[in-house]
């Protein structure tokens, strides 16, 4: 494993109307790790995790993903505004709480609708790159499967597979398993856990507190838009240094 950052924020600040969503947050993510996203509800972490593709746009602070760097402080107006956050939109790819699937296109289409339209990939190799993800997520020969046809699990793995088809150098994933019921979380979990163990760097909000610090190289508690304290994830979830952390930890453990 490397340590160079392959992913950095810095004083990533947002507000909607009143209220200081992300109040200054930083974040750092070697090249090849895990990091998760823990806290309460409406802390700020799926704010923080979709301004790491400005799918929010913050109103200050700086993102950087490889060489990709957006300054949403002086992010220029118009076009050009809108073409720095595509670039930036382009190194990751989002996995959804709710996979968010095309209804209307088999889970084929669904994989190569973005490397086929978007980054303008032949059709037929990425059909065969798609089949290979859907292997690794097991799914293969559920290629002409449409969504309504599988299960959550397998919809939210589909997700996740089709996050992966862009080539993305991170994987965001905002709570990828808090729609599913119960009995098919482990199967998505198992396949983030695959990843991990791959090499994918990723930044994962999650609610599976033990998952994280099974998984994760880094947890990151978030409470009230600020970063309340971050560590290798066995450290922070069973010996948590803040007392706000604690008292979280405390309430869903
Ligand atoms: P978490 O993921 O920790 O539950 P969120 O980032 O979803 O927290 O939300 C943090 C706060 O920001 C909440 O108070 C929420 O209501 C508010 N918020 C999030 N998105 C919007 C939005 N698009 N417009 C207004 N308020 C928002």
């Amino acid at each position: 494993m490397t340590t160079s950052s392959l992913l950095q924020a810095s004083g990533l600040r947002k507000t909607f109307g009143d209220n200081v969503v992300l109040d200054g947050v930083d974040l750092d993510v070697p090249e090849g790790t895990t990091t998760a996203i823990i806290g309460p509800s409406g802390s700020g972490k799926t704010t923080l995790l979709r301004s790491l593709n400005a799918l929010t746009v913050p109103d200050a602070g700086t993102v950087s993903i490889g060489d990709v760097s957006v300054d949403f402080g002086s992010l220029p107006r118009g076009k050009e505004g809108r073409r720095a956050c595509e670039r930036l939109r382009a190194q990751s790819g989002m996995v959804f709480q709710s996979h968010e699937l095309f209804p209307h296109r088999t889970v084929l289409g669904n994989l190569v609708e973005g490397p086929v339209q978007v980054q303008g990939e032949d059709p037929d190799e990425a059909a065969a790159r798609a089949r290979a993800l859907l292997e690794q997520v097991g799914l293969a020969g559920r290629e002409d499967a449409y969504p309504s046809q599988l299960s959550g699990g397998q919809q939210q793995r589909v997700g996740i597979a089709r996050a992966l088809a862009l080539r993305p150098r991170v994987v965001l994933l905002d709570e990828p398993t808090s729609a599913l019921d119960p009995e098919l979380v482990g199967e998505v979990l198992a396949v983030v856990r695959d990843l991990a163990s791959q090499g994918w760097t990723m930044v994962v909000v999650t609610h599976e507190i033990r998952f994280a610090a099974d998984v994760a190289d880094t947890v990151v508690f978030v409470d009230g838009g600020h970063v309340v304290e971050r560590g290798p994830a066995r450290d922070v979830v069973d010996a948590p240094q803040h007392e706000r952390t604690q008292r979280f930890l405390e309430r869903v453990l």
